[in-house]
């Protein structure tokens, strides 16, 4: 049901039976209290002259907004010194209660608790089966969650929102999650609707390569970028995409799913079904298979290691798999022309072991003027951008509901 930022802002109108028609005034005053309330979520506390600047919008727009969402409690100002002077900075109101990230891999499940300006104030990692069952994993989540509250306050009533991530497609439509081939466990499972039978928090779900993306976008290598990708190499590839400043979800929220791109007609049957998917080539049961008969039984995580002390068999499979990757990154390169590719996960470990076979074949592949154009870099938060994404999905949904609860007064 919620599938972003985007249809966060779509539940605001949901919950408000007023609802302003579209370019009325009110409905023009409600997007500028959304951009405003964006730029301080984005940014931290800032001055009314950062937020104007950073969000378009006129000093006397920004002066009424701030005056409005001071007034319904959606703001704090405080004093402050900014370059020398004295100033008032405006910052998301507090009282809003915890924010809750969870984040499932493909065989463990992170959650983290955060205040409302989504600085961590605990966290916890996890083991889980790749088998496990959706019940069992959201129970185990919910568990986590309410220890945590406790530690770092008076208990799980006062988290407000969550922000839940799955390694799998999640239909932004229906509200649900997993598929036949990926994450079969949660196949048909409405993870917001059932979570509420473990926590009264309202939960906004997405997918974690999106909500990594987020993370990059708010707080690593996409800060400031308008059109990029974020591409996630662990145990498979899958990415999130960034238009116009925002995560694309597609119509369905699958959008992004480029480990299931044709790379070979007549290649091995995948996961999905399909012949020949870029993950039958580059996913870790092909990576770790591939050297079974050399290497014995490795992890993932081991080929990387092996990889990065010299080992020729290790580095050969990496090297390959960063070439297939860029050529199908190269596709995505033609489609979108993004200004930045951001490579994350596991396999990102390996550096430029990988790196460089991913950027010859995406300046082979794709079209020059594209390719010339768009900057490959490392992530910059690690294994923490799918939790610090989902803080994000989680803040949002708060100050929706707290705005819609304004409105209705
Ligand atoms: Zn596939």
């Amino acid at each position: 049901m919620w599938g972003g930022e985007g249809l966060a802002i779509r539940y605001v109108y949901v919950m408000n039976a007023t609802r302003p028609a579209p370019g009325s005034q009110a409905s023009l005053r409600e997007a500028n209290r959304e951009r405003v309330l964006g730029v301080v979520r984005q940014h931290g506390p800032l001055t009314q002259v950062e937020i104007a600047a950073a969000s378009g919008l006129s000093a006397a727009t920004v002066s009424n907004m701030v005056r409005e969402l001071d007034q319904a409690g959606m703001v704090g100002l405080s004093r402050s010194i900014r370059n020398g002077r004295r100033a008032v900075l405006v910052s998301l109101a507090s009282g809003g209660g915890l924010l809750a990230g969870v984040a499932f891999g493909e065989r463990d499940v992170r959650v983290a608790i955060a205040n409302e300006s989504r600085e961590i104030l605990a966290q916890q990692l996890m083991p889980l089966q790749a088998d496990h069952v959706a019940d069992d994993g959201m129970e185990r989540a919910a568990r986590l969650l309410a220890d945590l509250a406790e530690t770092v306050s008076s208990g799980v009533e006062d988290i407000a929102a969550i922000g839940f991530g799955l390694p799998a497609p999640v239909d932004s439509v229906s509200g649900e999650a997993g598929s036949d081939a990926v994450l079969p466990g949660w196949r048909g499972v409405n993870v917001a609707d059932a979570m509420a039978g473990h926590l009264r928090a309202p939960v906004a779900l997405d997918n974690t390569a999106n909500l990594a993306a987020l993370g990059e976008l708010r707080n690593g290598a996409l800060r400031g970028v308008r059109h990029g990708c974020y591409l996630k190499f662990s145990y498979g590839v899958g990415a999130g995409i960034v238009l116009d400043g925002e995560v694309f979800r597609g119509s369905a929220g699958t959008a992004g799913e480029i480990g299931h791109v044709t790379i070979d007609e007549n290649g091995p049957i995948c996961r999905c079904g399909n012949r020949g998917c870029l993950d039958t080539f580059v996913g870790s049961r092909a990576l770790i298979s591939s050297l079974a008969a050399s290497h014995g039984p490795l992890r993932l995580k081991d080929i990387v290691t092996r990889a990065r002390q010299d080992d020729l068999g290790c580095r050969r499979v990496i090297e390959d798999a960063g070439r297939r990757v860029g050529v199908a990154v190269a596709g995505l390169v033609n489609l979108l022309n993004p200004e930045v590719i951001v490579v994350g996960g596991l396999m990102a470990e390996a550096g430029d072991l990988i790196m460089t076979p991913l950027r010859e074949a995406l300046d082979r592949c794709a079209i020059p003027s594209a390719a010339a154009t768009v900057e490959l870099r490392s992530a910059e938060l690690g294994d923490d951008a799918d939790i610090i994404g989902a803080l994000h999905l989680a803040s949002v949904l708060s100050h929706s509901k707290a705005l819609s609860t304004a409105q209705a007064l």
